[in-house]
């Protein structure tokens, strides 16, 4: 069944698959034959959006990249069209996150479309080090773990 055999589905009710199949209520904005978008239930921002594969996957790692594209591309109109709607905003995040340590809480992977506007109280939080920045073969060290790791 080609890449979509890769979905694993979790061993409790996954509240983004309950939404998916109508169980728990939403308020959707888009609907298609592979992703659903709707509102967050607690939003950063009003007109935050959540938009989700209708396969459950956990996380990217499991995730085809042809329907990550897929869902970049809802995202991206979503976002082109928030100007258009009474929503503030100045701008437009856009926000996965990949295992517990970057913030993911669902298990059911979804992008975040968070409309932003200057002084919104919404933002990154960052370490101690950010202020150094690294030597630059520092940054050539990593960069050439990376690109062996692609070229496999
Ligand atoms: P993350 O921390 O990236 O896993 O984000 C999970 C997001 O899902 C949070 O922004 C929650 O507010 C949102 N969320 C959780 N349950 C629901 C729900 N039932 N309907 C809409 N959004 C939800
Ligand atoms: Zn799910």
């Amino acid at each position: 069944m080609g890449e979509v055999s890769r979905e694993i589905q979790p061993m409790t009710p996954c509240i983004f698959c309950n939404i998916v199949n109508g169980s728990a209520p939403s308020s959707k904005v888009y609907e298609d034959e592979i992703c659903l978008a709707f509102m967050d239930i607690q939003p950063v921002n009003p007109g935050h959006i959540l938009v989700v594969p209708k396969v459950h996957f956990r996380d990217l790692a499991d995730l085809p990249a042809q329907i990550g594209a897929h869902i970049f591309q809802i995202a991206q109109r979503i976002a082109l069209c928030m100007p258009n709607t009474d929503v503030k905003n100045e701008g437009i995040d856009f926000f996965l996150a990949h295992g517990e340590a970057a913030g993911q809480e669902v298990f059911h992977v979804h992008l975040h479309v968070i409309p932003r506007y200057k002084s919104d109280g919404f933002g990154f939080t960052f370490g101690l080090n950010y202020k150094n920045l690294p030597e630059r073969h520092e940054l050539d060290a990593i960069a050439v773990q990376i690109k062996q790791q692609l070229e496999k």
